[in-house]
């Protein structure tokens, strides 16, 4: 068992990203601008997810079906969390009551799926559409060219709520691919009702982010550390 002695580092993270944060938001966003810090858990044990719960967190974003159902059981029940992993049209079933927010809808497909049960479990599900800003090979995500095409087509299923945009975009250039997401989400929002979620920024770009309007950071190493897959 951990303690709460060896979590002490999640503590320490957690007041310097807070600390960014607030110093990002006072520079680059007015007052009124709310941003919410997912904390993603992947690889990380419940123990670990769980301290940062009682530190505050109350967003967790999980990538993987699998590890988020053998994990949840062992996480406090407070915190709010959504799926931001790339998800198979087959596995929608395992989570449609496990969420509240499916980050990574890329397709007319998964979102007929998710339509189709959240509909059958009388819910709605709020999504958001991911964007492959940089065009990269290895990424998921609808290319920015075909955004409006899917929404269109999103807005039309029933049981789902387009919500806003989320991306990971290139590790170089992010400035770049930061201030493209921002255009594409303003155009989108102006144009469409309800979107009010702008889903990026990571570890290594989340100051960044924010003075591009995010309003959803989502932080793994930087809150618990260097990810181990070995586990
Ligand atoms: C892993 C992951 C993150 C967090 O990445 P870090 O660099 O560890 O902060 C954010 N979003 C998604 C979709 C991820 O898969």
């Amino acid at each position: 068992m951990m303690s709460s002695n060896d979590l002490a580092y999640i503590d320490e993270n957690l007041r310097i990203i807070r600390e960014r944060c607030t110093e990002a938001m006072a520079k680059y966003r007015s007052p009124d601008d709310k941003l919410r810090i997912m904390a993603v858990t992947k690889t990380v044990a419940p123990e670990a997810v769980n301290h940062a719960i009682e530190l505050g967190i109350d967003l967790l974003g999980e990538n993987r079906v699998q590890e988020y159902l053998s994990k949840a059981e062992a996480y406090d029940r407070s915190a709010e969390v959504q799926f931001i992993g790339h998800l198979q049209t087959n596995k929608v079933k395992y989570i449609i009551n496990a969420v509240s927010m499916i980050q990574s809808v890329d397709s007319i497909k998964l979102g007929q799926e998710i339509s189709r049960l959240a509909v059958k479990n009388g819910r709605v599900m709020d999504i958001l559409c991911e964007v492959n800003i940089g065009g990269e090979d290895s990424k998921s995500g609808v290319a920015p060219t075909e955004l409006k095409q899917l929404i269109d087509e999103l807005s039309e299923l029933e049981g789902v709520r387009v919500r806003g945009l989320m991306t990971i975009p290139p590790p170089s250039d992010s400035d770049i691919f930061l201030g493209q997401m921002k255009e594409l989400y303003d155009s989108i929002a102006s144009v469409y009702k309800g979107m009010d979620t702008l889903s990026m920024g990571m570890t290594h770009d989340y100051a960044e982010a924010v003075k591009y309007g995010s309003n959803l950071v989502r932080i793994g190493t930087g809150l618990f550390g260097a990810r181990d897959y070995s586990k």
